[in-house]
């Protein structure tokens, strides 16, 4: 499942077509899944002849407007194995392309292999409801250290680790990116959102914030994490803190694959969460 930095990588993809029209619009397959309560005749008729003006993510979502008043919204949600790329402008589409936007000097190709994805579309000046509905993006200033408290509160028995895969307050964190907020935060995943002292939770807001922010600066096409993160060493068998050196630990943890450092995250594990 893409998480909000490969969302925004993704979605910077199609930033080479920002300010060019396209020609035609392609949809090999318009009764896919990924089109389910989508109007394709109107999605084809909107988009052609209008030029890609902007685009924007928000947690797991994105949005890219077209049109000379950006009246015309195209919706992309990835799923489980979804993605957005650029070909040449005479690319044919291949099995999992289900949407292309030829222009000029390239086409953009929305693909998905598991069909788990969805493409919407919306045509009008208002905002369409499925951009409205999303919970306040990590970095919008709703995201205040309140509303982290707040949530914590409401939630008191329930371990860090599966707090932070709730979208409603959290969108677009997933399951590494939690790990690593809590290991910087130096927060035991499983201890409970009830527990944490006024700045433990300021160091949890400030921490979401951050690794989202720096996800998102340092992805690139090659995944290029630095060493000093714990998503590097996450994946390997066995591993060490990057920080302390310590042997990472692994467990399951709200039913999710978690990986901490039993040193620098001080804590019992619960296996409840
Ligand atoms: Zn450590």
């Amino acid at each position: 499942m893409p998480e909000l930095a490969e969302v925004d990588l993704a979605r910077r993809s199609w930033d080479v077509g920002v300010g060019e029209r396209v020609l035609e619009v392609v949809l090999p397959k318009p009764h896919a899944r990924v089109f389910r309560g989508t109007d394709v005749d109107a999605l084809r008729d909107g988009l052609t002849r209008q030029a890609l003006i902007s685009s924007e993510a928000s947690g797991k979502q994105m949005v890219f407007r077209f049109g000379a008043r950006a009246d015309r919204w195209v919706g992309i949600h990835l799923g489980m194995e979804g993605d957005l790329r650029v070909e040449g402008p005479r690319f044919e589409p291949r099995k999992h392309d289900y949407l292309i936007l030829r222009q000029a000097k390239r086409a953009l190709v929305f693909h998905d292999t598991r069909l788990f994805g969805r493409v919407l579309f919306h045509r009008g000046a208002d905002v369409p409801a499925w951009w409205a509905k999303l919970p306040p993006s990590i970095f919008s200033e709703a995201f205040t250290r309140e509303a982290v408290a707040d949530f914590l509160t409401r939630r008191k028995r329930t371990a860090l680790k599966p707090l932070l895969l709730m979208q409603e307050r959290f969108p677009g964190v997933g399951n590494w990116m939690a790990d690593e907020i809590l290991w910087r935060a130096r927060l035991h995943p499983s201890r409970r959102g009830g527990e944490l002292k006024p700045a433990e939770v300021a160091r949890l807001h400030e921490t979401v914030r951050e690794v989202c922010r720096r996800a998102i600066a340092e992805i690139g096409p090659d995944w290029g994490y630095p060493d000093s993160w714990l998503f590097v060493h996450r994946w390997e068998k066995g591993g060490a803190c990057p920080r302390c050196g310590a042997d990472l630990a692994r467990a399951q943890i709200g039913g999710r694959t978690t990986c901490w450092c039993p040193r620098c995250q001080p804590g019992k594990l619960r296996v409840d969460g």
